[in-house]
């Protein structure tokens, strides 16, 4: 399998070549060139497989050469190995026809760590294969980052930076991040909004002298890998409620895009899934570009599901670059737009395309809060503000159609965010046993400006040689 940048001036790349890169040199992200299709038998043969074995039957056409199948078995089995739930993604029903995919199970409670486990594992065996070493430098509105951490923390090959907006995340999440104590890991407290983050991680990516000096290697979900390992669950949520011979729809929290793309991915694979609905929280800019097809920034607003605050939704590229017929030419210029004007405008043929995929939705604060009590009342469930967001979008999506099982995405545990949670219900959520003492664990964090030149002395200073 090859991998392509969706602005189609990088050179064409390998899974492990891809994976190791991020970000494209023409600023683009790689996809594969073409997609797997499984046939509606090989799907129906899903069923009742464990979440490790779909895994290796969804992934290995896309990694093709690059790990033997002993490999990448290996890599998956350790993956999981650490989560809370035998079942990896368990679906819980809320109502009729509406279901729950719980992807909170893993060792900081948010979904992040299905893709990030993952890859950490063949990041390893990637670089020790090729003797060589990365800088891993991520942008992180706080789930990311303590999912980097975690899955790389320790490993040898691989020094990590990770950037935060100051003060804009939650407290667990910040934790997750500054009390690691290995020497390879680092949480940089940056002055800023999330895009910032993503801006200068974007910049140093840029710099291709900082970049080729370092071995700086991307892990946001710009990275394929990310997204690759995001398409299980839609497999295996949609073989429980009955694909290949029945349609399923998810309706999924909504950020930088890289989940919901893996639904577009699984989608095209074969599995029959109806519509992937978009939800965003009060950073609404999604939902308006899917309704009026301008893509405008308003400037991000904090909001109680943080990980959701973002107006420049990276993977967003990737789902424009199929809705343009894969022309990267097309695509370069949208962002060119978007970088001189901050807004473009999508053609009526790419809008078209779009909606005939994707439905989309938004819930605001005090709407958010109510979904969280009103869960806890009719099902007995906790869940968190991002979750809440993608319930209140699901449940407009199912009148509109009720007739189609609809699957929301749990995208991170109710103890993430605490205060929103026993704002909304009186109860406040506690962290699983495994991860009690996280609150008297000593802190590590560096202040750090947003300034590319003062970032890339820090990184080049505190990385091992
Ligand atoms: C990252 C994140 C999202 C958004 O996911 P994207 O892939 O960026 O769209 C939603 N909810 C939570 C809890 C997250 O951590």
């Amino acid at each position: 399998m090859r991998y392509v940048s969706t602005r189609g001036m990088a050179p064409v790349l390998s899974f492990g070549e891809a994976m190791l890169t991020g970000l494209a040199r023409d600023g683009g992200l790689y996809v594969p060139e073409t997609v797997p299709t499984f046939t509606a038998e090989e799907i129906a043969a899903l069923a009742g497989l464990s979440y490790e074995e779909v895994a290796f039957r969804v992934m290995k056409p896309f990694t093709g050469e690059t790990f033997t199948d002993d490999e990448l078995k290996g890599a998956i089995a350790r993956a999981y190995a650490g989560f809370g739930h035998v079942a990896r993604a368990p679906l819980v029903q809320l109502a009729p026809n509406h279901f729950l995919l719980e992807l909170f199970h893993g060792p900081t409670l948010a979904f992040k760590d299905f893709a990030m486990q993952v890859i950490g594992q063949l990041f390893q065996i990637e670089l020790a294969k090729q003797g060589k070493r990365v800088t891993i430098v991520g942008a992180t509105s706080g789930d990311t980052g303590s999912a980097a951490i975690e899955a790389f923390r320790g490993l040898d090959n691989v020094d990590v930076f990770i950037l935060f907006p100051h003060g804009r995340v939650s407290e667990v999440q910040r934790r997750q991040m500054t009390t690691p104590v290995e020497g390879n890991v680092h949480a940089l407290a940056m002055d800023g909004d999330f895009d910032d983050c993503q801006a200068r991680l974007k910049d140093m990516f840029n710099d291709f002298a900082f970049r080729d000096d370092v071995g700086l290697a991307g892990v946001n979900s710009i990275n394929f890998a990310r997204v690759l390992a995001q398409i299980v669950y839609f497999f295996t949520s949609a073989v429980a409620l009955g694909a290949p011979a029945r349609k399923v729809s998810f309706t999924v929290p909504t950020g930088n895009f890289g989940d919901i793309f893996a639904g577009f991915l699984a989608k095209e694979m074969g599995v029959p899934v109806e519509r992937l609905v978009i939800a965003t929280n009060q950073n609404d800019i999604l939902d308006r570009c899917i309704r009026g097809g301008d893509y405008t920034k308003h400037g991000v607003k904090p909001s109680i599901s943080p990980s959701m605050d973002i107006e420049v939704s990276s993977n967003f590229e990737r789902a424009l670059y199929w809705a343009y017929g894969r022309d990267g030419a097309a695509i370069a210029a949208l962002m060119d737009e978007l970088k001189a004007k901050g807004s473009f405008t999508v053609s009526p043929n790419a809008i078209g395309a779009l909606r005939a995929v994707y439905d989309s939705g938004c819930v605001g604060e005090a709407r958010t809060l109510e979904v969280i009590g009103e869960t806890l009342k009719t099902t007995g469930e906790l869940v968190c503000p991002h979750s809440a967001v993608g319930i209140g979008v699901a449940q407009a999506a199912l009148e509109r159609d009720p007739a189609t099982p609809m699957v929301t995405l749990a995208t991170a545990h109710p103890a993430k965010f605490p205060d929103a949670v026993e704002e909304a219900t009186g109860v406040r959520p506690g962290l699983p046993p495994r991860m009690a003492d996280l609150f008297t664990r000593p802190e590590r964090v560096t202040r750090v400006a947003n300034d590319l030149a003062a970032l890339e002395t820090l990184i080049r200073k505190e990385r091992r040689a």
